[in-house]
């Protein structure tokens, strides 16, 4: 028996397209880190703890944390095991090492800052927001909505991180609490699209933009669609009308007492079921205007409604 494989979530494929390869500057490497660190599920002076469900995220990290610090995992996940991926270390000497390194004191990593001076070079700060979205981020498949967000548990970082996206890509990212942490998030499709491309993930933002244009075809063909089918039922339900209109004069034997332009008008429409208003109005000898048309007809059907002198 096979397991259909189920299919991948846009935020697996953004982050896959992120991760197809490590830094290649270690500089920007170590920034990556950093945005991981700080994004991830746990960074304190006893613990560092990355939980994804990314398997391209997963195969990625541990190269990463060789390549900035020549360090490894103390824990790491079988890649074969399904749903989250469990990444942590543990060795005091190693977070002591990585706090050192980013400019914390141990005692105080209760409120982690974003060191600045960390991320100097135009590069690592590209590489601290992408290690910040593959700790921490998703992004909503644009068929359902949009949303991309990045969360943290520290405040001051979110604040900071906050600046930092204004400055790299130019424009604001919203800010909200969500339980203790801090989500910082956009839901314009333009914006996701230049933040996906900012980040290295330029075919997931093509993808945005793809299902923003098949949206609002969607939408523009279904209104199109909405509107052809009341006009079109609107047209038959009044020719019905007429219709009767003009066999109840026929069968009262009316139609040929009727003035030549009535006449015409009851004939034109008996021969034409599915005309518009225009399309008769143009059928009469001389063409009229449709309000004309519209009045002649009505007329017929006024006709029909009087009650039948006939037979007495
Ligand atoms: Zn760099």
């Amino acid at each position: 028996m096979t397991v259909a494989a189920t299919p991948q979530s846009f935020s697996a494929g953004v982050k896959a397209e992120l991760c197809r390869e490590i830094p290649a500057k270690r500089c920007c490497a170590v920034a990556e880190i950093y945005g991981i660190l700080l994004f991830c599920n746990t960074f304190s002076d006893t613990t560092v703890r990355i939980v994804t469900e990314s398997r391209d995220f997963a195969w990625m990290l541990p190269k990463l944390l060789r390549k900035a610090f020549a360090m490894d995992f103390d824990e790491f996940p079988s890649m074969a095991a399904p749903g989250k991926l469990v990444f942590q270390i543990t060795e005091p000497d190693k977070i002591a090492y990585l706090m050192e390194v980013y400019g914390f004191e141990r005692e105080n990593t209760l409120a982690l800052h974003v060191n600045l001076a960390m991320l100097e070079e135009e590069c690592c700060r590209t590489a601290f927001l992408r290690g910040a979205f593959l700790a921490g981020g998703s992004v909503t498949d644009p068929g359902k909505g949009y949303h991309m967000e990045m969360a943290t548990a520290h405040h001051a970082v979110a604040r900071e991180t906050h600046a930092l996206i204004g400055e790299a890509m130019g424009f604001e990212a919203k800010i909200a609490g969500r339980g203790g942490s801090k989500v910082l998030y956009l839901k314009h499709s333009d914006l996701i699209s230049d933040a996906l491309t900012f980040l290295g993930a330029p075919v997931s933002a093509m993808g945005i933009m793809e299902a923003k244009l098949e949206k609002e075809l969607k939408n523009k063909v279904n209104r199109r669609c909405n509107c052809d089918d009341a006009n079109t039922s609107k047209v038959v339900d009044a020719a019905q009308g007429q219709l009767n209109a003009i066999r109840i004069l026929r069968e009262r034997k009316l139609l040929d007492g009727l003035p030549e332009k009535l006449k015409q008008a009851a004939v034109a429409r008996e021969a034409n079921p599915e005309a518009s208003l225009s399309e008769l109005a143009a059928m009469m000898l001389p063409p009229i205007t449709k309000p004309a048309m519209n009045h002649r007809l009505k007329k017929l059907m006024e006709l029909a409604k009087e009650p039948g002198k006939e037979g007495t």
